[in-house]
This record gives C-alpha cells, structure tokens and sequence, in this order.
C-alpha cells in the first residue's frame, strides 16, 4: 500500500525584524517590499557618532527608520530621472550636465533618499558599460561636467573609479569631474586610501578639475574627521562644495541651518544647494512646508556673513532646478535655476500659496506657467551631433 505524503505548508518568505524608531516591528518580507523600504545599514563610525553626539536626537532620524515610511504618500521619481536617461546609466537633463549612476550602494542609507527606489537594491539603473556612455558624451560637446552619482561613487574602490575614469578623461570638452558622495559624513576614513591622491592628481593631469559635492546636513555630521578629510582633498586641488536637505526634525530650524553652513565655510566647502525635501514615497514625512522652509532659510540668511551665504534654497522638479524665494501676499514667488531649456534659466514665477504645501505640484496655477513649456524633453542646445 503506498501512502500519499501529506502537503507541506507553504512556506513565505522569512519576516524580517525592522529595528523602528518607534520600537522593533516584525513585518512580513513582501510588506517590506511593497512598502519599498530601504536597506537598514549605518556605518560603525556613524553610530558611534550617533552614540556620542549631543545632536543624537537629530542625527539619528537620518539613518534610522521609522513606522511613518509604511505610510508616507508620494513617488519613487520624483525628478524624472526615467525620463532624463539617454543611455543606460547616463541622464542628460540639463544640457551642460551628465549624471552617471555608477554604484546602487552606500555606506549608510539615509531614510529621505530620493533615489530609495534603487539605492541598497539590485538595480538595473547602474551604469552597464561606460563605452556607450563615453560615446554618447562624446557626441554631445555642449556637455562640460560629469557627476558621479548613485548611491555613492565612494562605495567603489579607488581601481574601479580610475577605470570609469579612463573612459571619461580622454573627452576634450569635459572640463570638470564631479563625485556626490555622502561618504564625507558616513565614513570620512575613506579618504585615507593612499590611491586617491593619484587619482585627483590624473584628473588635474588631464586639464579637468576634481569637485566633490559633499552631502552633510546637519553640523553635527561635520566631525573632526570629516573636516580633515576634507582639508586632506582641498590640499590635493579638490574642490568641494555641499548639497543637504532641508529635513524636518533633523535641521529644520535656523539656527541649525546657520551653524551647519557656517562649519561647512569653515572647512573650505562651499555650501551650495539647501534642497527642498521631495515628495518621495516612504520619504515625505520629512518635508517641511515651503513657507516655513522660506522663513527658516531667512532666518539662517541673517545670521550668517555674505562670504557664508553661497547657497540657495532648491526644489529639485521634474521641470528643473527652481530656486524657492518669498511668500509674498500669498504667493509663493520662484525662479528657474536649472532647466532643460536655457532660455528658461532666471525666469521668476509665482502660484498663489497654498498653506502646508511642500511642493511645487501642491500649488495651483492660475495663469501661464513656465512649468508649461519646460519639460525634460525639451530641445536641447543645438549641438553638432544632432544633425
Ligand atoms: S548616501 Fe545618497 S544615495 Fe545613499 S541613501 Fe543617502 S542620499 Fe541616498
């Protein structure tokens, strides 16, 4: 007689334990999924930082996670990222910029990442093959600058930079190599490796100058060791300048604003971007209202001398690069910084203001509207490659 065996159950995927804010939480792996939560993972130096740091209570909603990322609203492209790539890894959104994905990892993931749809996953955004991206830079001379972006370029071992490097450096009309790394803050020991100083050192070689766009968002970040090895790079003909974001509980408040620009003058960065959070899925609890963003950046404004105040207050749109100024009789007044379009660049506009909005698209327009004509996939600079 033969016996049948009995089914087994069907066995899901393991639940994972998230280590909340708000206490650990158990969740099921395909609710973390949906939820597109991002990879948990802080850099040893970074907590003990977090261990030690009077800004603990700040510092610490940056890396670590919280129950509000299963609910927060918004997209996982916000900036039309998707729309921007020309090659697989490359997005050509403004003309004299490439953004080059080379990396789906960091040291440490930040909770407000824009980019949580690919970073701490396997993606296929990631640059696949840097001859096609140097080709179509090649036929594209309108193109000056290339950033390094991703993730973080720092994640990659100096060897790989240097081979992505040899793809770029032979492009004559690339005048600078940018790297967006947040490694400055997450793990600054990294600019130890006795191999970047050679690699700064082909790029000035080549004609081409070496900028690092730090991310810090908080002085509490700017450690000791941070700011040596920013002084270690400045003192290799590295220039650095800082992008944060605008983030509530973190450093939203003036004073924090102002101390954080003011240390980043001090080291020799010069701050650059403040940028308005994005509407990102899992992400947007961090938003601050964009009138209470605008009096926050005023109240830094005043605290800091002309020399320090090198930054404007940014939304980063799928149109472009709009600077945000004043609410000014219940309008919210702004203009054109970046966009696909130059002959949009400096173009002031204005929507009535909306209380508690965080974004551009939360205001309604009421009459035209350079939005309306400023799309990603507007004409381009005229170039010779694209007759
Ligand atoms: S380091 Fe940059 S890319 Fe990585 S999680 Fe933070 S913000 Fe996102």
């Amino acid at each position: 007689m033969s016996t049948t065996p009995a089914p087994r159950p069907a066995v899901g995927p393991r639940p994972v334990t998230i280590p909340f804010l708000e206490g650990p939480r158990v969740l099921d792996q395909d609710v973390a999924r949906a939820a597109e939560l991002t990879k948990y993972q802080v850099t040893k130096y970074y907590r003990d930082l977090l261990a030690t740091s009077p800004y603990r209570d700040q510092l610490k909603h940056i890396v670590e996670p919280s129950v509000q990322e299963l609910t927060s609203p918004g997209e996982l492209d916000t900036s039309g990222e998707g729309d921007n790539t020309v090659v697989p890894g490359l997005q050509h959104k403004y003309p004299t910029t490439g953004l080059l994905l080379v990396t789906d990892r960091c040291t440490s993931y930040c909770r407000y990442c824009f980019r949580k749809r690919l970073v701490g996953k396997d993606t296929d955004e990631v640059t696949p093959d840097y001859g096609v991206v140097a080709d179509y830079i090649g036929r594209h001379p309108e193109m000056t600058n290339v950033l390094m972006s991703g993730g973080d370029p720092f994640v990659l071992s100096t060897n790989k930079l240097e081979a992505i490097l040899d793809h770029l450096l032979p492009i004559p009309h690339l005048t600078s190599i940018r790297f967006g790394p947040k490694t400055t803050a997450f793990h600054p020991a990294r600019f130890e490796d006795p191999a970047l100083p050679a690699m700064f050192g082909r790029i000035l070689a080549a004609g081409k100058t070496p900028v690092v766009v730090s991310h810090f968002d908080h002085v509490g970040e700017i450690t000791d060791e941070a700011a040596a090895s920013v002084r270690r790079m400045r003192d290799l003909g590295v220039q650095y300048l800082n992008q944060g974001v605008l983030l509530g509980r973190v450093n939203d408040d003036p004073q924090t604003l102002a101390d954080t620009i003011a240390r980043l003058h001090a080291i020799g960065t010069r701050p650059y971007y403040v940028f308005q959070g994005r509407p990102v899925r899992g992400a947007s609890h961090f938003q601050v209202p964009i009138r209470r963003g605008v009096d926050i950046v005023r109240g830094a404004m005043s605290r800091l001398s002309g020399i320090q105040k090198t930054f404007r207050y940014i939304m980063s749109h799928y149109t472009g690069k709009i600077e945000i100024l004043d609410v000014v009789d219940g309008r919210l007044w702004m203009r054109y910084h970046q966009s696909p379009r130059p002959d949009r660049v400096g173009r002031l506009f204005s929507r009535p203001y909306v209380e508690g909005a965080c974004w551009l698209d939360d205001l309604p327009k009421d009459g035209p509207d350079p939005t309306d004509d400023v799309t990603s996939d507007a004409p381009r600079l005229p170039v010779a490659a694209h007759a």
